[in-house]
């Protein structure tokens, strides 16, 4: 065979999200652009910021020396400084720049972290429903994926967690708010991790890491708040990206933070800088690395997610989804109404309605919404959800959401 058998099953699992993402470029071409709803992708909605564009104008056209040669492997030092002054802000945590190393993006950041501390056979906990390229992460740097279910609410639960903690865990990602359901975990349960994880190393003697991927954590909804991982749980790596906040995804920067309270966070730093080169990423783009320097304090615009999150969440409760409002992120993770939830997925793609089966995140019976999209795409698109509604619940009195 000429590819690793790891790979081939991989491919022939394939991405959900990409499968479903590749079927709406063939609905649109046969449909029109215009008459297919497509909340398949996670890709921000918009265009960057000012500031960033202009910082990037700026770079380009007045380059510093330096701007475009090879660095240290943990990226700008200044910029690593300037992070670092931002996480102590946010955390209460004093971050200095030997904590930080830039990367490509959370992707990025989670393959060094993984490869930087990970042994054959060690275990890494991901809670389901979960960002499913985790499990290619985990396997990319010879770990096991271990599967937690959250609660029916999508919030952790800590028996599962327990139950799936062992001697040979070495990690657990946690991603809040979180992709697929929009969880944003409250302060309580981050300590309760705390105290399970501690116990666990009491009993082996070993740390268990948190990876703590947080591309979404600026994108908070009014009653809910982001609280830092790092400020409750010791041991903890902190994956950012600057895709969703800047609206970059294709540029491919983010970076990873040590916390300066986890267990030998010197040797674990040095360590994510070796892999980030040995990996083949070598350093993240240098001139992005600068134009972020500029916007680590940003809040994005969220006007357009809210507007489009209680559009959806109104209109699809009122047809007789059950649904959790999502407290962050731009996901909503609805019941499918049949039981086999790629029966629904094919019903919705009747309407023009893509959407990403649950399977694809770990949680069969569920259907992803990315809401991403053009206000008026959210718009258009509430008939064919109301019509879906009266065919899969007839049986309920339809409310008035709009
Ligand atoms: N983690 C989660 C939960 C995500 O949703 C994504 C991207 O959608 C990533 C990590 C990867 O982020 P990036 O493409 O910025 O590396």
């Amino acid at each position: 065979m000429p590819i690793s058998p790891g790979v081939r099953d991989a491919i022939r699992q394939g991405s959900w999200i990409r499968k479903m993402f590749e079927e709406g470029a063939l609905l649109k071409a046969a449909k029109g652009q215009d008459n297919v709803f497509d909340f398949s992708l996670g890709n921000p909605y918009g265009e960057p910021p000012d500031e960033l564009a202009k910082e990037i104008l700026r770079l380009a056209s007045f380059p510093p020396p330096d701007l475009h040669r090879y660095m240290p492997n943990a990226g700008f030092p200044d910029v690593r400084k300037t992070i670092a002054d931002s996480l102590h802000r946010t955390t209460g945590l004093p971050f200095a720049l030997d904590h930080v190393i830039m990367s490509t993006g959370a992707a990025g950041a989670l393959n060094v972290a993984l490869r930087a501390i990970l042994s054959p056979g060690d275990e890494v906990l991901v809670i389901a429903p979960y960002f499913v390229e985790y499990l290619s992460y985990i396997r990319n740097a010879g770990g096991i994926p271990v599967v937690a279910e959250s609660a029916e609410d999508f919030q952790l639960d800590m028996g599962a967690i327990r139950a799936a903690l062992s001697d040979r865990t070495k990690a657990v990602i946690l991603n809040t708010p979180n992709n697929p359901a929009g969880a944003v975990y409250p302060r309580d349960a981050l300590v309760a991790l705390d105290a399970a994880l501690a116990e666990r190393e009491r009993r082996t003697g070993a740390p268990v890491y948190v990876l703590s991927d947080e591309p979404y954590r600026k994108i908070v909804y009014p009653g809910f708040s982001f609280f830092p991982p790092a400020a409750s749980l010791r041991n903890t790596l902190i994956a950012y990206s600057h895709s969703k906040d800047l609206n970059i995804p294709g540029e491919r920067i983010g970076y990873l933070a040590v916390s300066p309270r986890a267990e030998d966070a010197a040797e674990v730093a040095e360590a994510c800088v070796f892999c980030n080169r040995v990996l083949g990423f070598v350093n993240a783009p240098s001139l992005m690395q600068r134009a972020v320097a500029v916007a680590q304090d940003l809040a994005p615009d969220l006007s357009v997610y809210q507007a489009n999150r209680d559009a959806l969440v109104a209109t699809l409760s009122a047809a007789g989804f059950p649904v959790v409002p999502p407290g962050g992120a731009f996901y909503l993770f609805p019941r499918s109404p049949s039981p086999d939830e790629m029966e629904f997925v094919a019903a919705a793609r009747e309407e023009n309605l893509l959407v990403v089966p649950g399977r694809g995140f770990g949680r069969e019976g569920h259907f992803r919404i990315a809401y991403c999209v053009s206000p008026d795409t959210v718009t258009r698109s509430l008939p064919s959800w109301e019509r879906l509604g009266r065919k899969f619940f007839p049986g309920h009195r339809q409310g008035a959401a709009r």
